[in-house]
């Protein structure tokens, strides 16, 4: 509950004679907010217990077993209060898919995997107009089809996207690429499903490029499963890794790698012991979503089974070779269905200790995967409390201080982020252990979850039992340095 300290109107001048004295007296004893008798959980120091938390500023300013007053209280007990969660992977960077990933704890979401084409533009558009923290990667997919068309960056098409580059063409976008991390891209983001045509030679050029900034992390698509004609082998992007010393993630284990995940898994423990930075993350479900124009190449002669493991968003649909054919001259976006992959070689991946969860989220005016919406009470409501396949810190700690820490050398800021400490920013998610779960399906992807009770982004209130607030805009830009 919320209780407005002044919550009437009547006897106006009491009250404000009672403000008055309150500044004059104690004005250092009051808070903006404070969350009383929640169970305060940091993946960080261990912290399991309950406690009160003051906020001012946009910052965590006390943590304590004392009563603490502020002029919003929000009353916490029975619920878990948490960092909140930082999604790596959210490809959507929209107002409605803000007010859905808030809903679902999400209080910073990063385009890190596809990236955009014009850093500088990315931040201007949402300054001052997003609900929760943004962040982008500059995007290879994008910089290479303006080298290679000589224009505007575009999503690459036709040759733009298979034919491989001169070497004059890689220097250029090699500038192309170090110009957006000289304006604060987070990383580079290489999606090499767009790009058919991009060599081993131009993919190390892009590590190259990113680890002149120092920390700037490569966020990787590789070749994935279903993808063979495309892309890099894993071993090519942690080798990459190890060459320029640009730390990598190797974006959604589930759905590039299904039930061969543990042999990434196994590459990415042994790589790391020799101190390779490379690193994973995950989304809780099975099936996985690309727009129609992606990996469709030579699909007039897929077998009419494939077609069959596919569902166009919008309806609900499994298309044939023929309804197929009559989308993608539409476009759109389709849900692939993976009838090998098991919900257990999924839970085994989630569960890892090196995996991260991240959404891939995308939503386009109500249609996309119920990722967007459901995946991390899904986590906690399903990994966590119902198969206790990991506990409550592990799940949480997948979700905020490893994507947090992934990012602190290229952005000193995430520190703060994360984190349920003293001078954190005030990025808290509260929500009840006992009930929590994602409510998103692929019929109804923006589906809130239950149990999501508060969510506050810089310490203002994103989500109000369960209702995300529109309208206001606390989220605040998650940036490299700009020079
Ligand atoms: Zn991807």
């Amino acid at each position: 509950m919320i209780s407005w300290r002044l919550g009437t109107c009547f006897q106006l001048s009491a009250v404000v004679l009672i403000l008055l004295l309150s500044a004059a007296f104690s004005p250092s004893t009051e808070y903006d907010l404070v969350v009383l008798n929640g169970r305060v959980m940091d993946p960080e120091t261990g912290l399991d217990a309950i406690r009160n938390v003051a906020v001012r500023n946009g910052r965590i300013v006390s943590i304590s077993v004392e009563p603490l007053s502020g002029r919003v209280t929000i009353d916490a007990k029975g619920f878990v209060v948490a960092p909140g969660f930082i999604d790596l992977h959210q490809h959507s960077q929209t107002s409605e898919a803000y007010l859905v990933k808030a809903r679902d704890g999400v209080t910073t979401a990063l385009e890190m995997e596809e990236g955009v084409s014009d850093i500088d533009q990315f931040y201007q558009e949402r300054e001052g107009r997003a609900l929760i923290n943004f962040g982008a990667t500059i995007g290879h997919e994008y910089l290479r089809a303006a080298v290679a068309e000589l224009g505007h960056p575009n999503a690459p098409a036709g040759d733009a996207a298979h034919r491989s580059l001169t070497a004059a063409e890689v220097g250029e976008l090699h500038c192309r690429i170090e110009h957006g991390l000289s304006r604060g891209a987070v990383g580079v983001g290489v999606l090499l499903m767009d790009t058919p045509g991009a060599t081993p030679t131009e993919i190390l050029d892009m590590f190259r490029a990113a680890a002149r900034f120092k920390g700037a992390p490569v966020h990787i698509h590789v070749r994935g499963l279903e993808e063979p004609q495309y892309g890099l082998e894993t071993d090519e992007a942690i080798t990459d890794s190890l060459i320029t010393g640009a730390p990598v993630q190797i974006v959604h284990a589930n759905s590039s790698y299904q039930e061969d995940a543990p042999q990434l898994l196994s590459m990415i423990e042994a790589a790391r012991a020799h101190g390779v930075q490379v690193t994973t993350e995950a989304y809780p479900y099975t099936d996985s979503m690309v727009s129609i124009g992606e990996a469709s190449e030579g699909w007039e002669k897929w077998p009419d089974e494939k077609f069959q493991q596919l569902e166009w968003a919008a309806t609900g649909e499994r298309l044939t070779r023929e309804s197929f054919g009559k989308y993608r001259q539409r476009g759109g976006l389709m849900i692939v269905h993976h009838p090998s992959f098991t919900e257990e070689q999924l839970l085994s991946t989630v569960a890892s200790p090196l995996t991260m969860i991240a959404s891939d989220g995308i939503l386009k005016d109500g249609v996309g995967h119920p990722r967007v919406a459901g995946t991390y009470s899904r986590v906690l409501g399903r990994y966590v409390r119902e198969q206790k396949a990991l506990t409550l810190m592990e799940g949480l700690r997948k979700m905020t201080l490893m994507p947090a820490q992934h990012l602190e050398a290229r952005v000193p800021a995430m520190k703060q982020k994360g984190r349920v400490q003293t001078g954190a920013d005030a990025d808290l998610v509260i929500f009840n252990p006992e009930t929590v779960l994602d409510q998103a399906t692929y019929r109804e992807p923006t589906r809130p979850p239950i149990g999501i009770e508060y969510v506050l982004v810089n310490g203002i209130i994103a989500v109000n039992r369960g209702m995300a607030k529109q309208g206001i805009f606390p989220g605040r830009a998650v940036r490299g340095a700009v020079n």
